[in-house]
This record gives structure tokens, sequence and C-alpha cells, in this order.
């Protein structure tokens, strides 16, 4: 098929996108270049053409995290067709044209846009303000009185640096408008002097002081039109947008080029089909995208300009719900499930036999779980609880449900050690019931593999614990019912997903001790029924927790070697960041080395740290755990379910340079004994100290995250990158919630109706271009 409505456009093509096309290609923002005639297959070419290149420069893949922009995950380049030939034409509009082709864009700028991750006439459109200046509460200059606080808007008619005599340097301007003029002063930004200049209109907003007469001390400025140009020519109304920019581009550059080409840009807008259904625009009651477009852009107020977010906002939450839908009928709908009977000839006996009486967030949850496994679907489950919550026998009731009725149950775990705990530890309470544990992981010698393959694949064990080990080609179960995993933030979504085709029917059960809000966990794990343990097992003493400045190091060293004295074993954690490994790697070894020869050279001290062999690693922590070793130095290699009861001093330097979340899974370490426990923090002053007194006052893992989140944003909590968690533009989690949760109800609504989103083309590929591989993997059976 040759389609001649193509020829001369360009689109963006994700690179793996098996589509012949002949092509010329623009890249850069360098002239277009016919590269090829006769057609060629897209990837070959790509890959010999920009295989070397990093996806973040040339090819447009756009990462820009500082302008605000994010786009989707795939490489793509901008191609112009000169004859295309395919099954898919991939999806093309004159919005795909390059942004060359707009208005006020000559050669010299389509590379700073380029920069800025604008690199077709969509991207501009798609590229909204990150803020608006809102000028429709502006006091004329004339009424400002000393102690207001106030926006004016006013022309620079002096400006300039002065020094003052105790060396700081300040910059001033003389602003006026109709009604008068006012002095405006940033003490000790001289460099404002290179983007304030004389003739420009100033948006600004501050306190308005007295020194020597009027004055306000700026807490926010915008240059909003330059010499002898007005707003209005520049695009401002009443609501200034103010737009991400780069270096060699103002946001006010930016904005004239938005606002030169907007009318245009929109009326493509509407010729276009919107992405969502009517129905559901009139059911959520969202903008349609044209206007949603100009609401971001040009709003007449802060109102119309979130209105406009909102609809884009709902965009981003639906298409990802959309993915979670089609994964989640996959997992449970597709395929035919188990339907677990309650036989409870091994559930009954084990409940029997435990120790203590189970909380009741554990019923709960295993009621829930206990449907799950009755009905004949396929469980897809999240058990979300936090450290110490009891997810571990929660897990064991299920396995023993599966075992009951002739299948076999799989624990897998993210660290050899993790497994060998949860292997003593079931072994210990399945103490006297007919069910045989086994344990395979990728440290063990190729004997005891494959003695453990062989007990796996003749069904002779009921349970097995391991490693990812466990999901590898050569072990062939013979008859798996429920795979549980646990500590699932430290896998991918990758392996989740090779973890869902494992057993063709097996349950799925996932553990998680990162608490996260719901809204996060919904965006996360939208495919996933969620469970939470929210109550503790009763009788554990709280972990006492203070923070300490530096001068206080004496006294906690001192306390360490009292607990040490009396029989317990302490943690010294030092925090190591990607970006400084090796400066931060050197100063934990050399803390080890002082720890070990100076301040405690009669006892017996170890160090662990990330870089170490996993044997090495493991071999500490063996000896760690066995009480041979009384103080081990770590970075934060030990945050993972690690049980050691008799340590009870956790010592973390450099506190501020942790995450709460990650502070709270350290501080799980502790506290897990009949002994009073202890968690000092090691930090400066400043308003990191704020931080953790906060998390020194409570317990409450999902407290801390929410604050964490709300500090820190949501990717930091747990490298989002890994788990999945896409950049959103104009989604916000926290605000967004209950938007989220209507995506969630219409993305199933639909994928109920239409599995195979065959009567959903456009559904079907937008999803495909947001999601590409991941998308893909849904659409083939
Ligand atoms: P996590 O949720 O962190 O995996 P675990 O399952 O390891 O927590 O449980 C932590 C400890 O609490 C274990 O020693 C476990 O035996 C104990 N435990 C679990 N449930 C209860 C309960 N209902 N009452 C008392 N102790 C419990
Ligand atoms: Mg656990």
């Amino acid at each position: 098929m040759a389609d001649d409505r193509l020829r001369g456009r360009a689109a963006r093509i994700a690179l793996n996108q098996p589509t012949k096309l002949q092509l010329q290609i623009s890249h850069g923002g360098t002239e277009g270049r016919k590269l090829r005639t006769g057609a060629v297959s897209v990837s070959p070419l790509l890959r010999e053409r920009f295989g070397s290149l990093d996806p973040r420069g040339g090819t447009g893949a756009r990462h820009s995290r500082d302008s605000g922009v994010s786009a989707p995950r795939t490489p793509y380049l901008v191609l112009t067709y000169l004859s295309f030939q395919g099954t898919h034409p991939p999806a093309i509009s004159s919005l795909d044209r390059p942004v060359q082709f707009l208005k006020g864009v000559g050669p010299g700028r389509a590379p700073l846009l380029q920069k800025l991750g604008l690199l077709t006439a969509r991207d501009v459109l798609y590229h909204a303000p990150h803020r608006y200046e809102d000028a429709s509460t502006i006091t004329p200059i004339r009424s400002l009185s000393t102690g207001m606080d106030a926006t004016i808007v006013g022309r620079v008619i002096s400006a300039g640096v002065l020094p003052t005599r105790r060396g700081l340097r300040i910059f001033q301007a003389v602003v006026k408008d109709d009604s008068g003029m006012v002095e405006c002063a940033w003490p000790g930004q001289p460099y404002l002097e290179r983007v304030i200049h004389k003739g420009d209109l100033l948006l600004i907003s501050g306190p308005v002081k007295f020194f020597h007469g009027r004055q306000i001390q700026p807490r926010e400025f915008t240059v909003i039109a330059g010499e002898g140009e007005t707003a209005a020519e520049e695009g401002g109304g009443a609501i200034f947008p103010v737009y991400p920019a780069t270096e060699g581009l103002t946001h006010r550059q930016v904005r004239k080029l938005v606002h030169d080409n907007l009318d245009d840009l929109l009326r493509r807008v509407r010729d276009e089909d919107d992405a969502l259904p009517a129905d559901i625009i009139q059911r959520v009651e969202v903008e349609p995208l044209w206007k949603a477009l100009d609401h971001v852009h040009r709003p007449a107020s802060l109102q119309e300009a979130e209105q406009g977010r909102r609809r884009l906002a709902f965009e981003e939450l639906f298409f990802l719900q959309l993915l979670h839908a089609r994964a989640r009928h996959r997992a449970v709908a597709e395929r035919p499930g188990i339907a677990f009977e309650r036989k409870d000839f091994l559930v009954k006996p084990f409940h029997r036999q435990l120790p203590f009486t189970l909380t009741a967030a554990q019923k709960r949850v295993l009621k829930e779980i206990g449907d799950d496994m009755a009905a004949p679907r396929r469980m897809n489950r999240l058990l979300q609880g936090d450290v110490g919550a009891g997810k571990t026998v929660v897990a064991l009731f299920a396995m023993l449900r599966a075992v009951e009725n002739g299948y076999q149950a799989a624990l897998m775990a993210p660290t050899e050690i993790l497994a060998e705990q949860h292997a003593r530890t079931l072994t210990r309470l399945l103490d006297g019931l007919p069910v045989s544990v086994t344990m395979l992981t990728g440290r063990m010698g190729a004997k005891q593999r494959r003695e453990a393959g062989f007990r796996i694949a003749s069904g002779g064990a009921g349970i097995a614990v391991g490693t990812h080990a466990l999901i590898q080609d050569s072990v062939a179960f013979d008859k798996l019912g429920l795979v549980v995993v646990d500590e699932q933030h430290r896998f991918g979504v990758k392996q989740r997903l090779a973890l869902a085709e494992m057993g063709t029917s097996a349950d799925m059960l996932v553990m998680s001790a990162t608490p996260i809000p719901r809204s996060l966990a919904l965006t996360l794990y939208g495919d996933l029924d969620v469970s939470v343990l929210d109550e503790r097992p009763p009788g554990r003493r709280p972990v006492r927790t203070a923070v300490r400045f530096e001068s206080a190091r004496p006294k906690v060293l001192q306390f360490v070697r009292e607990e040490v004295a009396r029989g317990r074993q302490a943690y010294f954690v030092y925090p190591l960041v990607e970006e400084s490994e090796k400066v931060d790697l050197k100063s934990a070894t050399e803390e080890y080395e002082r720890l070990k020869t100076e301040v405690y050279p009669d006892l017996r001290v170890a160090l662990i740290h990330g870089q170490m062999h996993g044997d090495d690693k493991d071999e500490v922590m063996r000896a760690f755990s066995k009480g041979e070793v009384d103080v081990l130095v770590s970075t934060t290699v030990i945050e993972v379910g690690i049980d050691v009861p008799n340590a009870t001093v956790m010592v973390v330097e450099h506190a501020d340079r942790f995450g709460l979340s990650q502070l709270h899974q350290l501080r799980g370490r502790v506290g897990r004994g009949a002994e009073e426990s202890f968690c000092i923090l090691l930090a400066g002053g400043g308003e990191a100290r704020e931080r953790l007194q906060l998390f020194a006052s409570t317990e409450d893992g999902f407290r801390i995250a929410e604050y964490d989140m709300r500090q820190r944003g949501y990717g930091d909590l747990f490298g989002a990158r890994q788990t999945g968690l896409p950049d959103f533009r104009f989604a916000d989690l926290e605000k967004d919630f209950n938007l989220l949760g209507r995506a969630r109800t219409e993305a199933r609504r639909i994928v109920d109706a239409d599995p195979e989103l065959e009567r959903n083309p456009m559904l079907r590929r937008v999803l495909e271009e947001r999601y590409g591989e991941r998308a893909r993997m849904y659409h083939v059976g």
C-alpha cells in the first residue's frame, strides 16, 4: 500500500515499529536531509544511523527533567515520508510536522527548541506552562503601602547593581506604571543585571518594605514584555503563563512562539479525533482536547487553566489505567484459574499450632486472599504491609491452601539471604506438618540445585523457596498453584510480568513492605487487587529514635559500646548515593577502619557494602546474624528484610541524606527482639532536621511515606524508573486522586467490553504510541 497522503509529511515513529518507508530524516534541527530512497525498513536504518548516539541527544528521546518536559520512553525520530509501504500507517497528522514549519522558527531556533524536547508542532502544543502568574489582582503602584504583600506590573525605568559597604551586591530597579513608581531590590542577586533590562515590563510580587521610601523585595518576578512591546503582543492576558525555557531561549520567546501558532494548531486539533471517546468526556466531565489545550495556554483565569490541566491529567491517568486493565484482563480473566477448595487439613492444624493469635488485619487479609483463591479466576493480588506487620505468616496460610489442594507453592525473595531466612522460618513454623520446604537459589552448588530441581519437577516439593533462580527456564514445576513474591518493589515491572507468565494458571500474591499511598499503588500496580496489613502484631516495643548533632558523637559511640557490653549488636549505616558513589564508599570504608582500629579495637567490627561480591556479602551477613560480629558497618544494603533480633542499636550517619521511607526500612532492622531498641540519627542542623524530627516522632510507615513524597516527589521513594512509574506531565498523584479512580473505572469498563480494543482502534493506537513495548505485550496473546 502506498499512501500519497503521507507524502511530504513527517511523523514520529517508534523505533521498533515494523514499517517500511522511504524517508527523509529531519534530525537535531538541521535541515532535513534525504538519506535513502527505495523502501527500507526503519529499524535497521535507524540503528545504522543512530545506533551510537546517546538517545538523550540526537534521536529525540526526551528526558529533559529540568525543563519539566517528559515524554514517551521510546526514542523516536521525526521522519518525512516520501512514500509509505506497510500495513500499519503510523499515526500521522499535520501536527507531526517538524517545528521548522511553525511561524517564527528559523533554522537557528530549531536546535534550541530541540533542547526543550520540542521537535514537532504537537510537542509545542503540549509544552505546557509550568506555572502561571496571576495578574488579575494587580495593585496600582501608587496604592502600595508598607507592610502590604502585593503584585504589580510596571516598566523598568532604570536598573543596576549597587555595592553596599558590607560587600553585599544588590540589584535594583525602578519600576513605573500609570499611577507612580517604586524601587525594587534584590539583595545578593547581581546577576539579574543580565536578566532585567531598562524598558522591560515586569510582573512582580512581594512584600512592600520601608527603606528610604517604599521598596518592594520581590519574592517572584516575570519579565512579561520587552522594551517597546506590550504584554498582549506576547500573548499575556490577565494570567501569564510561564513556560519551561532553556539557555538561549527565554520563557518569553517560548510563550510568543506558542501563542503565535496557537490558533492554527488548535484548529488542527479540532479536526483530529480526540483520543478520548465522547461518552467518557461526558461522564467524567472533562473538556474536549482542543479546549483544554486552549485553556492551558491561554486561560482567562486560574480556574480555566486548572480545567485544562485536569483534562490532560485525566488522559494521562486513563491511558496508564488502560494499560493496567489490559494486563489485569490477561492475568485474571483471560486464562482459567484454579478454584482451591477449603480442605483445611493443613490450614487448620497450622493455625492451631501458631505460637500467637492473628491480628484482625491478618484475618481480614486472609479472607480476601481465601476468597480470591476459592474463585475460579486467577488471583493477582498485592499484599501491602509495613515492616513487621506479619506478611510471611499470611503468605504461608495461602501456600498451605494450595498444597492441601494437591498443588505446589513458590515463595520468591529478592536476595539469597532473605530466601534462606524464609526457608528457615517456614520450616520452623511448619514443624510437625506433612509439608516439605525446598530451597533453590543461584548460589547453591550444581548438585544441590539439580536435586532441588528434581524435587520441584517431581512434585515432591510442596513449597519451594528461592531467589529468581526459581523462575529460570530450567526449573519446571510439576503442578504450580501459587506464586508468592516477597519485597515486590525490588523486582522490576518486567520481572513481574515474567512471573505472571510462569505458571499458566497459578495464583499470584506479591508482597511489599514499602508503604505507599493508595494513589501511588493504583498507578504502579493498577493491574493488581490490593490488600493492606495496617496493624502491627501486639507486644512489640517501639524503637526509640533520636536525632543528634555531630557533637554528640562521642556519647553515641560510648552508648553503642555499652549495648555491646550487654551482649547486643549494632549497625552503623552510611549513605551511598549514585552520584557520589565513589566518595561515599571511600568514606564508609574509612569510617569502618577508624571504628575497627581506633574506637572499638576490642570489638568484632565488620563491613558490608553493595560493591562486594554476593557471596562475601552473604558471609558477613551470616556472621552477623549468628552473633559473631558486634558492630556491622554498612551502606544501605541491609535495608531489605534482614532479621537479627539481637541487634538493638542502629546509628545512621548523615541521616539527612536519606529519604524518610528509606530510613523507615532501615529502622525496621532493629526492634525485632524482646530488648528495647534504639535508632540514632546523626545529622547537621537546617531544614533536614525538621524532617528527621517528624520521622523520630512516629513509626507509622504510611505517614512517613506520605510526608516523604510531599517533600521529595514520588520518584525518589524507590527508584521510579525501575518500578515503571511514568513521568506525568499534567497529572499530580496527590491532587488527582479522584480523577485517578475515575480513570481506572473507565479503563476497566472499556476493557471488560472490548478486551482487545478492536472496537476502539484509536485507543489501541494511542496506547501503543505511549507505552510501546509494554502495550504490545498485552496485545499479543
Ligand atoms: P513482615 O511483614 O515484615 O514480613 P514478618 O512476617 O517477618 O513481617 O513478621 C515479623 C515477626 O512478627 C515475625 O517474627 C512473626 O513471626 C511475628 N508475627 C507475625 N504475626 C504475628 C502476630 N499476629 N502476633 C505476634 N507475632 C506475629
Ligand atoms: Mg518480610
